[in-house]
């Protein structure tokens, strides 16, 4: 099983579309917590990766686009997220209404993205409960980041500074869908925010936490000692 070792009890599992979707698992007693969902495809390994780390004790969604909840009606497992998010969550829609594809600038990206959501994503998803700001998760404490999402959530260890993010910053263009240069970052495109100016000053909030690792939604985590630069720099990208 291809895990990647995040940090002290945090393991990543990529897949999909060339490996950019992240799931994430926190260990917690004798079995882990999964933050975030991935696409439909990534069932089966997320499934085997949980039972490979003690067996999966809930899932908690960092918000519920269709490339964050894929899985999740899948594993057997209660799903969690922020009070604002379940309403999406539980919607049969694939792409989610407030995303204005019409803003971007690519003709063929443009297109193709209602077909990708739809086969990324995996369906409602029944919540069993929630989680809001201040909360405890696995020995993270919850954030609450609007912006991209009305309920997107990440989660923060202050002991060794790990922030688990979802889509608080994007490593990938998805306005051209290929990889952003080495060590750049971005605020998600305005095409896919709830409320852009909100996505923005979430991210200027990761950025003041001066966090060393941030784990993303798509691609490999950032690291390093001067990520409060480049987060504050991917504010402006849009
Ligand atoms: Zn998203």
């Amino acid at each position: 099983m291809a895990l990647e070792r995040v940090a002290d009890g945090v393991w990543l599992l990529r897949g999909d579309l060339r490996g950019a979707m992240n799931v994430y698992f926190i260990e917690d007693g004798d079995g882990v917590v999964q933050f975030d969902a991935g696409t439909k495809s990534m069932r089966k390994k997320t499934a085997a990766a949980a039972q490979e780390l003690g067996g999966l004790k809930r899932i908690v969604l960092g918000h519920a686009h269709a490339d964050h909840r894929g899985t999740a009606p899948f594993l057997g497992a209660p799903v969690f997220c922020h009070p604002d998010e379940v309403d999406d969550a539980g919607s049969a829609k694939a792409v989610t209404p407030y995303f204005n594809l019409s803003l971007l600038e690519v003709a063929p990206v443009r297109w193709i993205y209602p077909m990708l959501l739809k086969r990324w994503d995996g369906g409602p998803v029944k919540v069993a409960g929630t989680v809001a700001e201040g909360d405890e998760v696995a020995g993270f404490r919850v954030l609450h980041f609007p912006g991209h999402a009305p309920g997107l959530i990440g989660l923060w260890r202050e002991s060794d500074r790990v922030a688990l993010v979802s889509d608080v910053v994007y490593l990938v263009d998805s306005a051209r869908l290929k990889a952003l240069p080495e060590g750049e970052a971005s605020v998600p495109h305005p095409a896919f925010n709830w409320n852009h100016q909100e996505a923005k000053r979430s991210l200027r909030r990761l950025a003041e936490l001066e966090p060393l690792v941030v784990g993303t939604g798509h691609d490999q985590p950032l690291r390093g000692e001067g990520l409060r630069a480049t987060l504050e720099a991917a504010a402006e990208k849009y």
